[in-house]
């Protein structure tokens, strides 16, 4: 569209048509039939049907319904072996509507055997630790992938499926798939009836620096100890339960090492028999302090839950003292949880315990101990930090959702870098040992700990007790946790790098490698991005910029508390969200999470407008100002310059009626026409026209651009010719009818010199120079270099390398660098 044609059209709607919507979009019409995409469409048509089970709300139904588990484990820690061996007893509790012939059990330590699904599905060149670096370039594997590998061939691993019986001692025939086993019940169990198995187990502790995973050994040779010491961080250790949903029945997708799992919630009583010097962590409360504890450490342990700062319950003194020696005598530390869907420990004679109590308050849980178990290697980063950080976690989080309810939160240091299980969490930072005996610690090992803790501890809200199933959905667990762990990050010192900016995810958003949020999760391509940056982000985004603090909040905390010990879906979070809002969020969750759009919004035009008076004049004699104020042809100028005189003014007395007047000569057939004009208008009409003529105010009209494809409100700022600044919020809404090109109105009393879109970053918009109009020189570096000589076979000096002395034991210095 033309810009003189489209300034007449807008003066003629401005003046005339009273009543019409004066930023009706000419842009719409460009659009063409088979271009529309609605982006505004409702999810309704996308998200499961609501049933008795789960609303329309995004509410447990009225039939809502879960399965229970119950464990009573045995269990010996094999520390020269690097073993467990076990009994556990499963309570089975079917409060499904279904009669169940068989119950899927997950065997995740089978994914560490040579056979397994995720073994033998692995590609080469996708992995970072290998790389297919093309036909001239050798390709490349990683020590630490060797390694691996010879682990794997080295060690026996998987599970080993001793025995399974029913509560009666019955044998009971199974069948193992991968990492899940079938078990055939003696009887059909009908809905509302209770089963018990009882499984006999045990398998090779994998090396947690080799393998990777979750859980592990880790070795330190240069303990005191003849041979060592280790720390055994236990998870996904004994045959669980797999979850029997409303809606995907059992949950036996093969685990792949990245979608993580979902369980059944249960009471847990688990005995942990283990060398008597080691300090055993768990999930729930230790039942037994008189027969695992001295009595100063139980002393010790009543005081920390009413002091300031952490109390060591086991002391470093006393844990360098047990690291010294070893011993054959054995104890057992007996732990019960209740209400848990997965337990975890952890055991080593290298750590000290620090503990000190959260008084939350409340009915549910008023003291929770917060806890750390960390050997001499947290050093002081754990002293001053762990605990301290597993207490802001709970304060801020509890805000968000529900007071802790459980009465332990526990952080270990192992060789696991971070990871989650109720009530206990696995944290990997470590001190640095110096020559002069000292250890420091780097300010990213800091930022490390205090982030890590926080999202690990945030972990037990969401999913360890809103069970989101982070098999299908990591999003829904690390999204959220991450959104969240932003939050109380910031609240602890703001000026650590959270990574929840919305301008942190812009390149990602832009890149072409990636897939929708609503990807399960071992399908996901960058799973950091896609499951934690992105959806916090997002989430950061709906609370800051579309929903405003206090309706977000108000629902955020909604779903915590209608899913807490319950399992939503992604559907109950969107539809809750959007429900208790009040606010219709199709779009966002449409283009966040279903989509891989980003955001780029241009302001391409602005247009600035005076509504016409129709005297002409006024007007004309408007238009004549233009006319002059518009560069006169150069061509003109020059003759002037020369002194070039035109034939006009060379014969003045042939000059006539169109010498003396313009274009712009006012006749009094258009006086009379305005005269007419005024007078067919009603009283009502009159009365807004002549308002409108006498405030004379600035009509501003904007063109944007949708070039991302996600649709977002426009964040407006417009900056005065007085230099004051006034931001303009305009809704998503604005794109509804055409999600590619917009134009808005703008009525401003004062004069606007500059507009810009998203000034302070807050929609992740990836190209923010286009926000500007005018627009911005933007500033960038230029860096001088030197050309690097080649370095390949032939560039070498070999006459001069062959004269290298070959090095002995002593130091020489090497001359070829
Ligand atoms: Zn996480």
């Amino acid at each position: 569209m033309q810009r003189t044609s489209f300034w007449l059209a807008f003066a003629a709607i401005a003046a005339v048509s009273f009543g019409a919507n004066g930023s009706a979009s000419a842009s719409a019409i460009k659009q063409t039939k088979g271009d529309f995409e609605d982006k505004f469409r409702q999810l309704d048509e996308v998200l499961p049907t609501p049933n008795v089970y789960r609303s329309a709300a995004g509410e447990p139904g009225e039939q809502y319904w879960q399965q229970q588990a119950d464990y009573q484990i045995n269990v010996r820690l094999d520390e020269e072996k690097r073993r467990i061996d076990a009994k556990e007893t499963i309570g089975y509790q079917n409060n499904s509507p279904y009669t169940l012939k068989y119950i899927w059990i997950q065997l995740d330590q089978n994914i560490f055997r040579n056979d397994s699904r995720a073994e033998r599905s692995a590609t080469f060149g996708s992995h970072p630790d290998t790389d297919l670096r093309g036909i001239d370039k050798p390709a490349r594997i990683s020590l630490g992938e060797l390694r691996r590998q010879q682990f794997m061939t080295d060690n026996e691993l998987g599970f080993a499926i001793n025995n399974v019986e029913n509560g009666e001692g019955q044998s009971l025939s199974f069948t193992i798939v991968g990492t899940n086993m079938r078990v055939d019940l003696a009887e059909p169990l009908a809905p509302g009836a209770r089963t018990s198995l009882a499984i006999d187990f045990g398998f090779n502790i994998v090396e947690e620096d080799a393998v990777g995973a979750r859980s592990g050994y880790e070795h330190f040779p240069d303990d005191a100890r003849e041979g060592g010491n280790d720390i055994f961080l236990l998870a996904q250790w004994y045959p669980r339960v797999a979850a029997f949903t409303d809606y995907e029945a059992w949950t036996n997708k093969e685990f792949l090492g990245r979608g993580e799992f979902t369980m059944e919630f249960g009471d847990f009583e688990v005995n942990i028999d283990v060398p008597a010097d080691h300090i055993v962590s768990a999930t729930g409360v230790l039942q037994n302090p008189k027969q695992v504890l001295s009595k100063e450490q139980q002393r010790r342990l009543e005081k920390a839950k009413t002091a300031d700062r952490p109390v060591f319950v086991v002391t470093e003194e006393e844990a360098l003292e047990n690291e010294k020696e070893g011993t054959s005598k054995r104890k057992v530390w007996r732990f019960a949880a209740e209400n848990v869907r997965d337990f975890a420990w952890a055991s080593s004679r290298k750590f000290m315990w620090d503990a000190k109590g959260y008084q939350q308050g409340g009915d549910v849980q008023p003291l929770v101990m917060a806890m750390s178990f960390f050997p001499k290697e947290g050093g002081d980063l754990w002293k001053k930090y762990s605990t301290e950080s597993v207490i802001h976690t709970m304060e801020v989080y509890s805000r968000f959702s529900f007071d802790y309810p459980y009465p332990t939160s526990q952080s270990v240091n192992g060789p696991v870098g971070g990871m989650e299980y109720p009530m206990i969490t696995f944290n990997g930072p470590r001190t640095e040992l110096q020559e002069d005996g000292t250890r420091t610690y780097s300010l990213a090992e800091k930022r490390f700990l205090i982030g890590v803790v926080i999202h690990e501890i945030g972990h037990i809200y969401f999913p360890m007790i809103v069970n989101s199933d982070e098999r299908q959905w990591t999003w829904m667990d690390e999204g959220l946790n991450s959104f969240l762990d932003g939050v109380a990050g910031r609240e602890w010192d703001p000026s650590i790098p959270w990574g929840v900016e919305p301008r942190g995810i812009v390149d990602y958003m832009k890149s072409s490698v990636q897939v929708p949020i609503m990807t399960q999760s071992d399908s996901v391509l960058r799973l950091g991005p896609n499951a934690y940056s992105k959806p916090a982000a997002a989430l950061n985004i709906l609370r800051e910029v579309i929903l405003g603090r206090e309706l977000f909040d108000f629902a955020f905390r909604e779903y915590a508390q209608r899913w807490m010990f319950k399992r939503p879906t992604p559907a109950d979070f969107f539809r809750t969200m959007e429900e208790a809002s009040g606010v219709d969020l199709d779009w966002f969750w449409r283009g966040w999470f279903y989509s891989t759009d980003h955001v780029d919004i241009s302001l391409d035009r602005v247009y600035k407008l005076r509504l016409d008076t129709q005297d002409p004049d006024i007007d004309w004699e408007r238009r004549r100002q233009e006319q002059a104020d518009k560069p006169v042809s150069f061509f003109v100028r020059r003759n002037e310059i020369e002194g070039r005189k035109t034939w006009v003014e060379m014969n003045p007395d042939v000059r006539d009626f169109y010498d003396e007047n313009d274009r712009f000569t006012v006749t009094n057939k258009q006086r009379n026409a305005y005269q007419s004009f005024l007078e067919k208008l009603d009283p009502w009409e009159r009365r807004v026209f002549d308002r409108a003529i006498a405030e004379d105010k600035n009509y501003y009209v904007l063109d944007f651009s949708n070039l991302g494809g996600l649709v977002m409100p426009i964040l407006l700022q417009m900056t005065y010719a007085d230099g004051t600044t006034e931001d303009y919020r305009i809704p998503a809404e604005i794109w509804r009818r055409n999600t590619k090109d917009v134009s808005k109105l703008i009525v401003t009393d004062k004069e606007v010199v500059s507009f810009a879109v998203d000034p302070n970053w807050e929609t992740a918009d990836v190209d923010i120079e286009n926000n500007y109009y005018p627009r911005k020189i933007i500033p960038s570096r230029i860096e001088a270099y030197k050309s690097e000589r080649g370095t390949d076979h032939i560039s070498r000096d070999l006459m001069q390398e062959a004269k290298s002395k070959l090095k002995g034991d002593e130091d020489s210095d090497n001359d070829e660098n």
